[in-house]
């Protein structure tokens, strides 16, 4: 059996709690490791370590920090076959859907390699007569960040190469589910000459989020998972004055217009709503069908949903593979027993699946519902699962209004060959991510990623420009350097005549 510790100080720091949870892979059923869950006295040695380290990082020119983070990313390169069977075996996803994953994650280093661009400041000369002004970011100090359990590596690398890159140490607490990727990275990142306190990794649960979220030694919490949490962080954190950014849970409809190529949308479907067998906060896990759309797209969805090949996320063959733990698998079926109860139809039953030598494993077959509406549980509710549901409607107007009256906001997209349809769609929809004909609309690592209405808490999106504002302040300077500098007192307030 297999202990994960935590890593502190470019080292694997053991702490004094004792208190463990069980890290499993999903695709027997095995416990493969023990993961330590730190206490609030083992993160205070943390944050003090980080809060030491944050003073030599930020006053390190942004070049040289660039030139660790282009190590950091040939050693990401380098590694990336260990990387990703760490996060196949803990998460269960398939493994080029793993690789993928990983891959988006080093497109975030990839912009961050470009700091010394990324913090130049404004410079105005002459805003008065011989006075110039300019701003420039500076760093926070300590930030934190908590991520959820579905991208072990690519979630926390929307985090911490930004915030490390401009200037800050960094504490990431991952998922206690899949613990080992993100100690791998950090290990590789001091591998590749970060200084030893600014990438500390803590495993743990509430105690060490609460402790994060107290700490005054903190300045920032970014956080990715569900949405009861993500509404708990960033009411705390705010409460204990820190800067905030939250992600939350998702509910992601697909469009599909009469007019569109529907081979195509069935296809992006497919991939959106079973790929990583839907757990993934950009799934697509309902299909707005639009007009008389609805029994072809169906018809279509139910041959390639029956035809889905599951298996362990090793085996080259399987397209979609376990959910993460027993315990998660039993809420999705659970789910599907309360659509099927309350008058859905379950076109696809993926409930029962068996496969051979992996009786233990967290499997569940793709699962297909039709005629679901809008005051169902499962349409209502994030299933986080390979559980597709069909909503008819009878018009564009009424699908904009069903999406646009759901609590979540994070991700949408639009099947249609008409422009007129997809420029309204995308200015009218009350959604943060948008895809046209494209099913699963993430933003790539220059831009931002954010959902809206209850899928993020706070006000800036993650990465892109975005991040580099929310990991740094604004700092203003105004200067006047006059010959023989006398000035008289002045009592009112300056303006430029
Ligand atoms: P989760 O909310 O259960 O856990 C997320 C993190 O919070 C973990 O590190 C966990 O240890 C911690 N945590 C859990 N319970 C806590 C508590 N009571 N107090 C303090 N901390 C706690 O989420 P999950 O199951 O790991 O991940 C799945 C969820 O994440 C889904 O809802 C999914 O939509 C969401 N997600 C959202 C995005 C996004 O960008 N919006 C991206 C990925 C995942």
């Amino acid at each position: 059996m297999n202990n994960i510790y935590h890593f502190v100080d470019g080292k694997e720091f053991k702490g004094t709690s004792q208190r463990t949870s069980d890290v499993y892979n999903p695709a027997t059923g095995e416990v493969t490791a023990k993961v330590y869950l730190a206490s609030k006295k083992d993160l205070d040695e943390v944050i003090q370590n980080s809060l030491k380290a944050s003073v030599g990082w930020a006053n390190t020119p942004a070049l040289q920090r660039a030139r660790i983070l282009f190590k950091f990313k040939e050693l990401i390169e380098k590694n990336a076959d260990e990387l990703t069977k760490l996060i196949v075996s803990e998460h269960g996803k398939v493994y080029n859907d793993a690789q993928g994953s990983l891959t988006r994650g080093l497109e975030v280093v990839e912009f961050a390699c470009g700091i010394p661009h990324l913090l130049k400041g404004e410079f105005t000369e002459n805003v008065g007569k011989e006075v110039d002004s300019w701003s420039m970011r500076q760093p926070l100090g300590v930030c934190a960040g908590i991520t959820p359990f579905n991208f072990p590596a690519m979630v926390p690398m929307w985090m911490f190469p930004i915030s490390i890159a401009c200037g800050n140490s960094f504490i990431l607490k991952p998922s206690e589910k899949d613990p080992s990727c993100p100690l791998l990275l950090a290990k590789l990142f001091k591998e590749a000459g970060l200084p030893d306190g600014v990438f500390n990794v803590v495993n743990g649960d509430k105690e060490v989020v609460d402790g994060l979220l107290e700490s005054k030694g903190v300045s920032a919490i970014s956080f990715v998972g569900s949405t009861p949490i993500a509404k708990y962080i960033y009411e705390n954190a705010a409460k204990n004055e820190k800067r905030v950014q939250a992600l939350g849970g998702a509910k992601n409809h697909c469009v599909v217009m009469p007019d569109s190529d529907l081979d195509q949308a069935v296809n992006g479907l497919m991939g959106a709503a079973y790929g990583s067998a839907g757990e993934r906060c950009m799934a697509q896990s309902v299909a707005v069908a639009v007009g008389n759309v609805g029994d072809q797209l169906v018809s279509k969805l139910k041959t390639q949903v029956e035809k889905l090949k599951v298996g362990p996320g090793m085996d080259n063959n399987s397209e979609m593979g376990p959910l993460v733990t027993k315990q998660h698998l039993e809420k999705v079926r659970g789910y599907v027993d309360i659509g099927e109860k309350e008058g859905a139809k379950l076109v696809v039953d993926g409930r029962n699946i068996k496969l051979q030598g992996y009786e233990n494993g967290f499997y569940i077959g793709g699962c297909l519902f039709d005629h679901v509406t809008e005051d169902m549980t499962i349409y209502k509710e994030e299933i986080f699962g390979p559980v597709l549901s069909v909503v008819r409607v009878k018009d564009f107007d009424s699908a904009v209004k069903l999406i646009n009256n759901h609590e979540y906001g994070n991700g949408v997209s639009i099947f249609t060959r008409d422009g007129d349809s997809a420029r309204t769609f995308a200015s009218k929809i009350q959604v943060g991510m948008v895809g046209v004909n494209i099913p699963i609309p993430v933003p790539m690592a220059f831009h931002s990623f954010g959902g809206w209405k209850r899928s993020l808490f706070g006000d800036q999106h993650m990465h892109g420009m975005e991040g580099v504002r929310f990991y740094t302040k604004l700092k203003t300077i105004t200067s006047r350097w006059p010959s023989g500098l006398r000035t008289d007192p002045e009592f009112i307030m300056p303006t430029m005549k």
